[in-house]
């Protein structure tokens, strides 16, 4: 028996695993892979400050660094925006993951490999039922925390998930003729509707992804690759190395705890509505999760016992989260020309100004919050009556 069985071993998982593990708790993370990390759909961007911020110092896994991005809207006119200081950095996510679940273990975590959750009951406690090398087997615990990603099986098993919403990703790794230590991100209908593509820049090679709310992610990639007028002239599109997909959810598509239950990082929802980032906000919401657990594990791990948790996230990111996802779905309602206008405004110098005066790589309340705030006397400025229908459509 247990005191928590953690299903998943990706960042949220082993950094929750290691920090119970830490104030005494008997815990078991479940992984189904052989190996952590792999396989992983991730352009592997980390704000500085969010690193910090979490204790995490930075590792073997740096393959480089973001000071700036260049956005492509649909009519390719570029719109670079940057303060010429490190913002962010380009991660191995296979190693970056292996060195939390190094911590997990060290904590005094058992790890379980090659172990797949099939199934939970819940009664006294919670039965992980789970299917391994030797066979079916059972794991007890007095709590189970769903860290088993975006499309999670303990949420859907314990009924929190409320809509499987989410933007469908494609991502490869090859060679691009991009500048170093700067991230460019593409919008238009045509390649990744309801979301944008990307080219990221890490160590010897580019990250070339796109997330779409329609359609294959993975034929848009490739259209995206062979035909953008802009990136394809940058990408070759036949050196292709690493080809993952991968799933972003929205945050408010699910109930986060119940009896014996938590959910933690993308199980939970726990991402930047804007650009689906997650590992910051998901080992955020995990140290939430384990102060919550902790006091919880007192006594008998009620729903009532867990509430703590919901309001604590909501204290921290509820805002973030509500004015991302007004800001994405305002985003995802533009035509091709209204993007075009969008990127335009922010071309120019004193918007562009106001946006690096609040642009925070990990919180994107206060810019969200800025631009309504100035947006509308902008917008009349330059005669865009067009974007604010948008706004009031919401
Ligand atoms: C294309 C793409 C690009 C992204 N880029 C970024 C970025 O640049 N920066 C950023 O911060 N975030 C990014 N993200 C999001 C980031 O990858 C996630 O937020 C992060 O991986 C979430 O961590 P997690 O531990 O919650 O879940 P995961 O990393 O998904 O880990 C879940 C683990 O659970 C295991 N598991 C699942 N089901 C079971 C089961 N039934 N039994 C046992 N084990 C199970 C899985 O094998 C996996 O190891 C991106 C996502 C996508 C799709």
């Amino acid at each position: 028996m247990y005191d928590v069985a953690i299903v998943g071993a990706g960042p949220a998982g082993c950094f929750i695993g290691k920090l119970l593990a830490e104030r005494g708790f008997d815990v078991a993370i479940i992984e189904e892979h052989a190996e952590i990390g792999h396989p992983v759909c991730c352009a592997g961007i980390l704000g500085t400050s969010g690193l910090g911020e979490l204790g995490i110092k930075p590792g073997e896994w740096v393959l480089g660094d973001l000071k700036g991005a260049v956005f492509y809207p649909p009519s390719g006119d570029a719109v670079p925006l940057g303060r010429g200081k490190v913002e962010a950095l380009v991660i191995d996510r296979a190693s970056f993951d292996r060195e939390l679940a190094v911590g997990a273990v060290n904590a005094g975590t058992t790890l379980l490999m090659k172990t797949k959750c099939l199934d939970i009951s819940r009664g006294r406690g919670v039965i992980v039922k789970v299917k391994r090398t030797s066979g079916r087997d059972e794991i007890k615990a007095r709590l189970v925390m769903g860290a088993d990603g975006p499309a999670s099986l303990i949420a859907r098993k314990t009924g929190l998930l409320k809509s499987p919403r989410c933007i469908s990703c494609a991502q490869v790794e090859t060679i691009a003729d991009v500048e170093a230590s700067t991230a460019e991100l593409y919008f238009g209908r045509a390649f990744a509707p309801g979301f944008f593509a990307w080219i990221v820049p890490a160590g010897d090679v580019c990250r070339v992804g796109l997330g779409t709310s329609e359609g294959s992610p993975l034929r848009k990639l490739a259209d995206f690759m062979k035909k953008h007028p802009v990136a394809s002239e940058k990408i070759d599109a036949d050196k292709v190395l690493h080809f993952t997909a991968g799933l972003i959810p929205h945050p408010f598509t699910r109930k986060i705890y119940a009896d014996s239950v938590m959910l933690v990082g993308d199980a939970a929802g726990q991402v930047k509505p804007l650009t689906g980032g997650g590992i910051y906000i998901g080992l955020s919401c995990a140290k939430l999760a384990a102060d919550v657990a902790s006091k919880a594990l007192e006594g008998e791990v009620t729903a009532k016992a867990l509430r703590g948790y919901e309001r604590a996230v909501a204290k921290r990111f509820g805002a973030e989260f509500k004015l991302g996802m007004y800001a994405r779905e305002v985003l995802q309602k533009m035509s091709d020309d209204d993007l075009n206008s969008a990127f335009e405004l922010l071309g120019r110098p004193d918007v562009g100004a106001l946006v690096l005066e609040h642009v925070d790589f990990d919180h994107h309340g206060e810019l969200i919050k800025a631009l309504a705030k100035k947006g509308p006397g902008l917008l009349r400025l330059i005669g865009l009556h067009k974007l604010m229908g948008y706004v009031r459509k919401l």
